[in-house]
C-alpha cells in the first residue's frame, strides 16, 4: 500500500523546461550544488531537437568531435561518434547515453507540458503549471527550451483540405514515413529542405520542391570517422575544446586574418575551391575574415557558389533559379548538404520558384499556384521555426505583478547577457536571445551558459541570498552592444529568422548576439568575477500580508 501520508513534492529549488542538451547538462549542474531539481519535459524522451526532427536526412551539420558535451572527459573518451556529420538517431543514443551515465531520468517529468509560470513577490518564488493542471514551486525558473524548437506552419489557405498525408520535418512520425511511388511535395528549402530533398528524391515516384528563397550551401562531405582521426582527436581534447571555448563560432576551426579582397582572384578561387572539397562550414569560416562584414568581399564567395550551381545543375534555367540573388551568403544560417544541387538533375524532380508562382492554396489533392495545380500525394512543411521566442512564449511567462514576458518584449527581446530579463527575478534562460547561442556551435554556448548559471547560484548559496534580478541600465546597455554588434556585420541584410523576417509579424531585430562565442565568454567571467556587475542579489523574505 503506497503511504498517503507522503506529500507528492511540488516544491524545489529550481525546475527546468526541457530535457535536451540544455535541460541534460542543467540538471547534472543543479544536481552538483546540493539543489533539488526537476525537469519538465514535453516529450516522452530525452533530446530535444534530437527527439523532434526525425526527417529523412536529418544530421548535424557541426563535426560530431565538437558537437558534444565536453564537461567530462569520460564521457568524452568513452562515447565514439561513427561518422564526421551523425545522423538524429546517432544523436539521439548520444542523449540517452548521457542521461543514463549521469542518471538523470528520475528528475525528469515526460510527457508534460508547462503552460505557464507566474512570479509570486510575496514569497519569491516561482508558481508553475502543467498543461494537467498540476502546480510546481520554484526560487529558481530556467528555462530550457530550445532556440528551435517551436515548428513554423505556414497558414496557408486550405491546408486543412488536403487529403494526403501533410508532415512538418520537427513533427515527424516515430515510425518514419515510406514515400516509395509516392507524389511529394516540399515547401522550404533552409538546412532542412536541403537536407531532406536528396534523400526523399530518392524514395518517391516525384518530388516537387517550392522554393521562396534561393539559399548558397557546401558539400558536407559526411564520411566515417577514420580510427586513427578518432585517436587524434581524442588525444588533443583538452586543446580543441580550448579552442572551441575562445573562438567566434564554437568551433574549433583557425579564424583567418586575410581578406578576400587582398588576394588576386585566381588565389582566392583556390582557397574556395580547397574549402569545398574539404566540405562543411570550413568555406564560410576559414576562407576570409572579412566575408560576414564586407559586401564586396562576400560577393567573391556567392559568386563562387553560383558558378558551381552552373556547373552542377545541367538545365541552365534550374540553375537561374536555384542561384541565390538577394541575401550575402552566410546571412541566413548556412546549410550544408549531399548531393543537394545534384539532385535538380533527377528526372523526378522539379523545381517550383514560388516568387513568380506564388502558391495561392492548399487544395484537397495538392498545391495550387498562380499558374497550375500540383497533384500530391504527401506535403512536407520544412518550413522552420519561431525561433528563439517562440517556445519561450507558448511558456507564458509572468513576472513582477503580473508582466507578460511577450508583452515585455513587444518590440523585440530584451536581456541582460541573454541569460535574464528585468522585472522577472530568478527566471534564468539558458542560450537566450542576445547570447551567442544559434549563432555557434551550440553545446560550447550551452556549456557556457549552464556552468556561468550553476556558479551564480553556487556564489548566491554561500552567501545566504536567494534572489537574482538585473539592473535595468545593465539590460538597456547590452540590448544596445547587441544591436550595435549586429548592426557591424551583413546579418540584417537578410529576411532571415535571425531578424525574425519568417514570422509574420514578429519585430525585426537581430536576435542572437554576434560578438563571438570567445568574446562573450571572457565578458561573463568577468560580471562574475566582479560579484555579478550588472545584477541585484538579495535575499528575499517572505512578505506576510498586513491584518
Ligand atoms: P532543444 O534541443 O530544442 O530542447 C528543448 C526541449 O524543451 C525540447 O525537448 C522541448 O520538447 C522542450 N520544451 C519546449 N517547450 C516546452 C514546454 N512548454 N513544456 C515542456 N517542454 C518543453 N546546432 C548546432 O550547433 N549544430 C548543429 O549541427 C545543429 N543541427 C540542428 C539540426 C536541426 C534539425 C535543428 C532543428 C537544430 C539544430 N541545431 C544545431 C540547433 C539545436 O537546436 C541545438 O544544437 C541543441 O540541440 C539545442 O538544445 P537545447 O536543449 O537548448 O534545446
Ligand atoms: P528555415 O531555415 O527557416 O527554412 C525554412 C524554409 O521554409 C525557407 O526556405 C523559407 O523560405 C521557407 N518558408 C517559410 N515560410 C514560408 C512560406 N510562408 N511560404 C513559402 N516558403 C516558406 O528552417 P529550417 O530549414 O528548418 O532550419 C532552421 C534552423 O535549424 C537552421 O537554420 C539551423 O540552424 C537548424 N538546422 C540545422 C540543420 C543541420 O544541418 N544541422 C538541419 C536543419 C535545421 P524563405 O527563405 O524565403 O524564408
Amino acid at each position: 500500500m503506497p503511504d498517503t501520508n507522503v506529500a507528492i513534492r511540488t516544491d524545489y529549488d529550481a525546475v527546468v523546461v526541457g530535457a535536451g542538451f540544455s535541460g541534460l547538462y542543467m540538471l547534472h549542474k543543479l544536481r552538483e550544488l546540493g539543489l533539488s531539481a526537476k525537469v519538465i519535459e514535453m516529450a516522452d524522451g530525452v533530446g530535444g531537437t534530437w527527439f523532434w526532427n526525425r526527417y529523412p536526412g536529418a544530421r548535424c551539420d557541426s563535426e560530431s568531435y565538437y558537437y558534444c558535451f565536453t564537461f567530462s572527459k569520460e564521457i568524452l573518451l568513452e562515447w565514439e561518434w561513427t561518422s564526421r556529420y551523425p545522423e538524429q538517431p546517432e544523436i539521439l543514443r548520444y542523449l540517452n547515453y548521457i542521461a543514463d551515465k549521469l542518471d538523470l531520468r528520475r528528475d525528469i517529468q515526460f510527457n508534460t507540458r508547462v503552460m505557464g509560470a507566474r512570479y509570486d513577490d510575496s514569497s519569491g518564488k516561482w508558481i508553475i503549471e502543467t498543461e494537467s493542471g498540476e502546480h510546481l514551486t520554484a526560487t529558481y525558473f530556467i528555462t530550457a527550451v530550445g532556440c528551435l524548437s517551436s515548428a513554423q506552419i505556414p497558414n496557408f489557405k486550405g491546408r486543412e483540405t488536403f487529403r494526403g498525408k501533410s508532415y512538418h520535418t520537427a513533427q515527424w512520425p516515430h515510425e518514419g514515413v515510406d514515400f516509395t511511388g509516392k507524389r511529394v511535395a516540399i515547401i522550404g528549402t533552409g538546412s532542412t529542405g536541403i537536407q531532406a530533398i536528396p534523400v526523399i528524391a530518392r524514395q518517391a515516384a516525384h518530388l516537387t520542391v517550392f522554393q521562396r528563397t534561393p539559399n548558397y550551401t557546401v558539400p558536407a562531405r559526411d564520411m566515417p570517422m577514420p580510427p586513427e582521426f578518432k585517436q587524434g582527436v581524442k588525444a588533443r581534447y583538452d586543446e580543441i575544446v580550448q579552442k572551441t571555448r575562445e573562438s567566434v563560432f564554437g568551433m574549433p576551426f583557425e579564424f583567418p586574418t586575410q581578406s578576400a579582397l587582398e588576394v588576386a582572384p585566381e588565389e582566392r578561387d583556390k582557397v574556395y575551391e580547397d574549402l569545398w572539397n574539404r566540405g562543411g562550414f570550413c568555406f564560410m569560416l576559414s576562407s576570409f575574415h572579412d566575408l560576414i562584414i564586407d559586401p564586396v568581399a562576400n560577393d567573391t564567395a556567392a559568386e563562387y557558389v553560383r558558378r558551381k550551381i552552373r556547373e552542377i545543375v545541367t538545365d541552365p534555367e534550374t540553375a537561374r533559379k536555384l542561384s541565390p540573388y538577394n541575401h550575402p551568403i552566410g546571412t541566413k544560417r548556412p546549410p550544408i548538404d549531399t548531393d543537394y544541387y545534384e539532385t535538380f538533375n533527377r528526372e523526378n524532380v522539379a523545381l517550383i520558384d514560388i516568387r513568380s508562382e506564388p502558391i495561392e492554396e492548399i487544395t484537397p489533392d495538392g498545391i495550387r499556384t498562380s499558374k497550375r495545380e500540383y497533384g500530391v500525394d504527401a506535403i512536407v512543411y520544412a518550413t522552420g521555426f519561431d525561433a528563439m521566442t517562440g517556445s519561450l512564449f507558448r511558456l507564458n511567462i509572468r513576472g513582477r505583478d503580473g508582466i507578460l514576458l511577450q508583452e515585455k518584449w513587444a518590440d523585440g527581446p530584451h536581456t541582460y547577457l541573454g541569460i535574464a530579463t528585468v522585472d522577472f527575478p530568478n527566471l534564468f534562460m539558458i542560450t537566450g536571445p542576445g547570447s551567442p547561442s544559434v549563432l555557434s556551435n551550440m553545446p560550447v554556448s550551452i556549456e557556457q551558459h549552464v556552468e556561468w548559471i550553476a556558479a551564480c547560484l553556487g556564489y548566491m548559496q554561500s552567501r545566504g541570498l536567494n534572489q537574482i534580478e538585473p539592473l535595468r541600465e545593465a539590460e538597456v546597455a547590452w540590448d544596445a552592444h547587441v544591436a550595435e554588434t549586429a548592426a557591424a556585420t551583413l546579418f540584417p541584410r537578410a529576411d532571415s529568422w535571425y531578424m525574425g523576417a519568417n514570422i509574420p509579424g514578429k519585430p525585426r531585430v537581430f536576435f542572437p548576439y554576434a560578438g563571438g562565442v570567445g568574446a562573450y565568454r571572457q565578458h561573463c567571467a568577468e560580471i562574475a568575477a566582479n560579484s555579478y556587475e550588472g545584477f541585484v542579489l538579495s535575499q528575499h523574505r517572505e512578505r506576510v500580508a498586513p491584518r
